[in-house]
């Protein structure tokens, strides 16, 4: 499962991923952090016990949101350019033989890159 890690001012110093890692003994794959001086917002993938380790974030009061399907697409507007498919760094979107873009959302890291470069705006993200 996807989540959306946010980290308040008070908590961005301290090793709060080593430290639910050390308690759940449940891995985390850090996809993307982003660090400011007053917060950090992480993108984590963690297969298996992902309610555990959503537990032991939110009992440090940090939020978690689950993303469940991290970008949308809408068939109707899109045109299968294979735009999207170029720019993607995680091959969210893989052409096939019939020249249609199929799409696996569980991939994405929510880096927007395909957002503003689909010429029909079908690409969107919730967060
Ligand atoms: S860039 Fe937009 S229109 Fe083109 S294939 Fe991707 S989602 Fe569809
Ligand atoms: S937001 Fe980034 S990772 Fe997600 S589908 Fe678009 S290009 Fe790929």
């Amino acid at each position: 499962m996807k989540m959306k890690i946010q980290i308040p001012a008070n908590l961005v110093r301290k090793p709060i991923v080593s430290d639910i890692v050390l308690k759940t003994k449940v891995l985390i794959n850090l996809e993307k952090v982003n660090i400011e001086t007053n917060k950090a917002d992480m993108i984590v993938d963690v297969k298996d016990e992902w309610e555990d380790v959503k537990k032991a974030f939110e009992e440090r009061g940090i939020k978690v949101d689950l993303l469940k399907e991290p970008i949308k697409r809408r068939l109707d507007r899109c045109v299968m350019c294979g735009i999207c498919s170029m720019i993607c760094p995680v091959d969210v979107f893989k052409i096939s033989e019939d020249w249609e873009v199929k799409m696996d959302s569980s991939r994405c890291i929510i880096c927007k890159n395909c957002i503003d470069l689909c010429p029909t705006e079908s690409l969107t993200i919730d967060y």
